[in-house]
């Protein structure tokens, strides 16, 4: 029989790519800690509404992207495609704006998307989000940024921050207006799908990737120069809080995103390698009371986690590996000198095949053991170890009483 396959887009992760995955995974996890985040654990399924209403109808994510089916009693259910809505539903649901003046909470797991799968594009990735309910006072946009900002530099990643401001319910539809007045003048040049977002949601024209629609969105309007007051002085406060935090930037007024709840501070983070986006997020101060929750400003950022771990370049060092090799009747020793390193909280192997010597540190070769740990009749009966560092091939004998106070 032919052997079995992974669905398309779906990725297994293991060995050098696990590695990097944990390493961004644990960095973005501590730091989120140290900023006060708690961790709330949300289900990779949902109504299927929960994703329209919050997205967005008109958006890719909704129109073409969602894994939707129904269950036994024909509910329409979808997988999650992002974080944000599922942690909206989950703050209403459990009443979490009556505990804590504001509420700061990120989650980590699998999401969802029915994209072309690429390098960087899969149909399930990994994403960690972070989500602060309940201020609009800019210094969270400031620090929501400034974050970013930090975990790229622990994990030594080169990117540039993008700023903008999409503005809000007072000043957006007089934007709109203008952007779709722009875009009648270049219909010729936008692609199908532009041509039927232009009247729909012209905001997306900007953020499609099209060449030509590129091109033909250069000299459009900007947001930034139809903010209301309100909108005005949040963006400029935000910049000369990032100036202070000495946070370098830069403003592209054409950044929108993908999803349509975002409002005034949108951000994302553009490798300056491979010029893809692998941090973004923004504002969404009206969705929370559109999905049935008390009025509650809000942002958020999302980091994607396989994205980002194609730009790590050096891991940090891993624990030394021993492998403790028992030669004749000394297996009852072994296990005790085995269960001492763990207790050390050493990585320990152990082999499992009997052979001589030669065969042996061939074998723990294999399983690159940085120390075998030698254990013959001799040993036992002296009760000692032999240490025999791998790389430097240095040996020495060691008292087992003693080895918890060495320094291995
Ligand atoms: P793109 O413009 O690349 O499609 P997006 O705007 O759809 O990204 P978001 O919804 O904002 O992305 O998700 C935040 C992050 O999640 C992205 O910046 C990216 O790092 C990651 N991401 C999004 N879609 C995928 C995917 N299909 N595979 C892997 N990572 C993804
Ligand atoms: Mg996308």
């Amino acid at each position: 029989m032919a052997e079995f396959q992974s669905v398309r887009g779906f990725h297994d992760i293991f060995g050098q790519e696990l590695k990097k995955f944990r390493y961004v995974s644990d960095t973005v996890r501590s730091l989120l800690k140290l900023y006060n985040f708690e961790e709330i654990i949300l289900p990779v399924v949902e109504y299927l509404e929960v994703f329209q209403r919050s997205i967005g109808e008109v958006t890719d994510i909704v129109q073409k992207e969602m894994f939707v089916f129904q269950d036994r009693k024909g509910r329409w259910l979808a997988l999650r495609p992002e974080g944000t809505a599922g942690a909206v539903r989950a703050y209403i649901q459990n009443r979490l704006y009556a505990l804590k003046p504001y509420v700061k909470l990120f989650y980590e797991g699998p999401m969802f998307r029915y994209e072309r799968p690429q390098a960087g594009r899969y149909r399930q990735f990994h994403q960690i989000g972070a989500e602060v309910f309940g201020t609009l006072d800019p210094q969270v946009d400031a620090q929501m940024i400034e974050m970013v900002h930090t975990i790229l530099t622990k994990l030594g990643i080169s990117a540039t921050i993008e700023i903008n401001s999409i503005g809000c319910r007072v000043c957006r539809p007089s934007y709109k207006k203008a952007l779709s007045h722009y875009l009648e003048d270049v219909v010729g040049h936008l692609c199908d799908v532009c041509l039927d977002r232009k009247d729909k949601n012209p905001l997306r024209v900007l953020d499609c990737k099209v060449e030509t629609c590129k091109e033909a969105v250069k000299q459009a309007p900007k947001m930034v120069d139809y903010l209301c007051q309100e909108c005005a002085t949040h963006y400029e406060t935000l910049r000369s809080y990032l100036d202070m935090l000495s946070i370098p930037y830069r403003e592209n007024h054409h950044l929108v995103r993908g999803l349509d709840y975002y409002t005034k501070t949108v951000f994302e983070a553009v490798s300056d390698e491979l010029g893809i986006t692998i941090i973004a997020g923004g504002r969404y101060d009206y969705l929370v009371e559109e999905m049935g929750g008390p009025p509650t400003p809000a942002i958020g950022f999302a980091v994607g986690i396989e994205r980002i771990s194609m730009l790590v370049k050096d891991l940090p060092q891993e624990e030394p590996l021993y492998m403790v090799i028992p030669f004749g009747d000394t297996l009852d020793y072994a296990f005790e000198v085995i269960k001492k390193l763990r207790d050390m909280g050493k990585r320990v192997e152990t082999s499992y095949k009997k052979a001589n010597l030669k065969k042996q540190l061939e074998l723990a070769n294999k399983l690159k053991a940085d120390y075998v740990v030698l254990i013959g009749e001799d040993e036992k009966r002296q009760n000692t170890i032999t240490i025999k560092n791998m790389h430097t091939g240095m040996q020495e004998s060691i008292s087992f009483r003693e080895l918890a106070h060495e320094r291995l």
